[in-house]
């Protein structure tokens, strides 16, 4: 698809990215059958293809109304459509695009700017978020059903090893992790602390930045990005192995930071290296697969349905890396029919758009409970509180899982 570009765009580095990207698509709609949102919606304006002529037409100068915003904001950034697509459209790529020039066209109602606001204020900034959630917790009885289910009870946190390994790696413990679910941090290093690894937290790092730059604030976010790469920059000169990631959607982001920040002559090089050290623990832990065989092989009684996050699968093209690991340690795993399909919790998505979020939370459980599993897992903190709120089957990171299995096996 051809893009004449108008004045405002045409010269930039975004509009040549955005011209590039739209130029590979060929119009053949096959990622329409796989989008979310157009199966609920049913509008091609609310598919990937209907959504990249919006975006078009956009760059082309046409004009930019409330509605060409909507059906942009409805979009899931599953990146659903990536995976579908055989053209190799970055769709991913072009609709941050399109919601920054969106947002620099629309204005939005008060409403819709104070949650936005609030959103990138309070939920990067680890701190601030931890103190909102302790404070939503005290009110916790007295919220309604909405608030509540965004907030998850608090776990007693296990203990973390002091143990030192000579294999020593970074771990981004994130933004909202640390209080709306501390163990899935602890867990994460208690296993690799017992397959003799050392996990080491970089003072300064935080959000991922995915959170500023999805809200359409990519100064903000790209700020988040230099923040952590500067923090993270000593460790990288000590010779950490990897930089390890157990949340997919912080994962996604950070192996994208080379591209983020390509065209920055004091951060290019680094933030490339930064991406190629990032490891999912999707990556990583079958690389010890034979040793977590020997020590919880065959141990797991539970049935165990997964929920691969979009970040995980589409977003990283990560795919069958977990079931393969579980499966391998004898875990009856399942997976849910229709695993490609988002569960609506999508960064923010399901506080900006909570009708659809909803009903893409509903269409998941029944999925995933289908399979009549005993605990649901998944890789992102999101679809774990996002799924949790709304069942009575537990669901948890399944690092978790390997480490209840690790702590609980029989000692020589
Ligand atoms: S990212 Fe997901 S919701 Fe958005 S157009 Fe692609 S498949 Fe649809
Ligand atoms: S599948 Fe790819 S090439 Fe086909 S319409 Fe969708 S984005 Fe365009």
């Amino acid at each position: 698809m051809q893009t004449e570009l108008a004045d405002f765009i045409a010269g930039t580095t975004d509009g040549d990215e955005a011209q590039t990207i739209i130029g590979k698509c060929v119009h053949c709609g096959f990622c329409t059958a796989t989008c979310p949102t157009y199966q609920l919606l049913g509008d091609e304006l609310d598919g990937p293809r209907g959504r990249i002529y919006l975006m078009k037409q956009m760059f082309e100068g046409q004009p930019v109304t409330e509605k060409t915003q909507l059906h942009l904001d409805r979009c899931l950034t599953c990146r659903s459509c990536e995976t579908t697509c055989p053209s190799g459209v970055q769709y991913g790529r072009l609709i941050e695009i399109g919601r920054r020039v969106a947002e620099t066209r629309v204005e939005r109602p008060v409403s819709q700017r104070l949650l936005r606001y609030a959103l990138a204020t309070v939920v990067p900034r680890r701190r601030v978020f931890g103190a909102a959630m302790e404070i939503g917790r005290f009110a916790r009885p007295f919220l309604g059903t909405k608030l509540k289910e965004k907030i998850p009870r608090g776990q007693v946190p296990r203990a973390i090893p002091d143990r030192q390994h000579s294999r020593r790696m970074l771990l981004l413990e994130g933004c909202v992790q640390p209080s709306m679910l501390p163990n899935i941090n602890i867990a994460t290093r208690r296993v690799l602390d017992s397959l003799g690894v050392q996990l080491v937290s970089a003072p300064g790092a935080g959000c991922c930045g995915a959170i500023r730059m999805h809200l359409s604030q990519a100064e903000d976010g790209l700020d988040d990005v230099r923040r952590n790469i500067d923090a993270w920059w000593p460790y990288v000169d000590n010779g950490v192995e990897a930089i390890v990631m157990n949340a997919s959607g912080c994962g996604a982001t950070v192996k994208e930071y080379g591209h983020l920040l390509r065209n920055d002559a004091s951060y290019a090089k680094k933030a490339a290296r930064i991406s190629a050290l990032t490891k999912d623990l999707a990556e990583l832990l079958p690389t010890f697969s034979d040793t977590l065989v020997s020590m919880i092989g065959g141990m797991c009684t539970s049935k165990v349905a997964f929920h691969p996050p979009c970040t995980l699968q589409h977003g990283q093209q990560i795919k069958g890396a977990v079931e393969g690991l579980l499966e391998s340690i004898g875990v009856d795993v399942r997976l849910p029919t229709d695993s490609h399909l988002c569960c609506g919790s999508a960064g923010t998505y399901s506080i900006t758009q909570p009708e659809l979020a909803g009903k893409l939370r509903s269409n998941k459980l029944a999925a995933l409970e289908h399979t009549e599993a005993d605990i649901i897992v998944s890789a992102n903190i999101g679809c774990i509180t996002h799924l949790g709120a709304a069942t009575d089957t537990p669901v948890r990171h399944w690092i978790e899982l390997l480490d209840d299995l690790i702590s609980s096996r029989p000692r020589a």
